[in-house]
């Protein structure tokens, strides 16, 4: 389900339909003056919580990401406070 919403009148959908349609349909009926205004989706919150990189001193730690199915482990140099590949 995907939502969209208008920003000019307060509309707002969750549909499973293709969203521009959904929204050339609102836009058309919009009893917004001046027409509708689409909302467009913020970014992930996760990304929102992280720090910017310029406030981070990035502390560098080695992180196991990911094992193969061979059983091998992947490593990556990621920093412990902000969560950033680092390295
Ligand atoms: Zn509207
Ligand atoms: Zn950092």
């Amino acid at each position: 389900m995907i939502e969209v919403s208008c920003e000019a009148c307060g509309w707002v959908a969750i549909t499973n339909q293709p969203v521009n349609d959904v929204w050339r349909e609102h836009e058309a009926g919009c009893p917004a003056v001046g027409g509708a205004v689409r909302h467009l989706p913020d970014l992930p919150p996760l990304r929102r919580l992280l720090p910017p990189v310029n406030t981070c001193r990035h502390r560098p730690v080695r992180r196991q990401i990911a094992v193969t199915p061979a059983g091998v482990r992947k490593y990556a140099v990621m920093c412990e406070l902000c969560g950033r590949f680092v390295g």
